[in-house]
């Protein structure tokens, strides 16, 4: 992950065409991310607040997500941060 601040807030986006339900996610960030009743996963909130912390944690998220259906964006700007263009 590059060009952004750790405190910029982040949105993570699921591509539930993709998500087969590992739980992978939901475990490495169980603050931002769960498993639904329908098995795939969801984000907990609109966005995350930028911490440092949670955003490292979604970013291993995102690295271990074994499908690839896992992106983070800036809140601010739209732009994807992770995993880079
Ligand atoms: S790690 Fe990926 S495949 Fe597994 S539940 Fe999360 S989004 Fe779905």
């Amino acid at each position: 992950m590059t060009g952004r601040a750790d405190t910029e807030p982040v949105i993570v986006r699921v591509d539930r065409d993709r998500c087969i339900g590992s739980g992978m996610c939901a475990l490495t960030a169980p603050d931002s991310l769960a498993l639904g009743a329908d098995g795939l996963a969801a984000p907990l909130a609109e966005y995350a607040d930028g911490g440092a912390e949670l955003t490292a944690e979604l970013t291993e998220a995102v690295d271990y997500c074994p499908v690839e259906a896992l992106t983070l964006h800036s809140a601010r700007g739209g732009y994807r941060i992770d995993p880079a263009d």
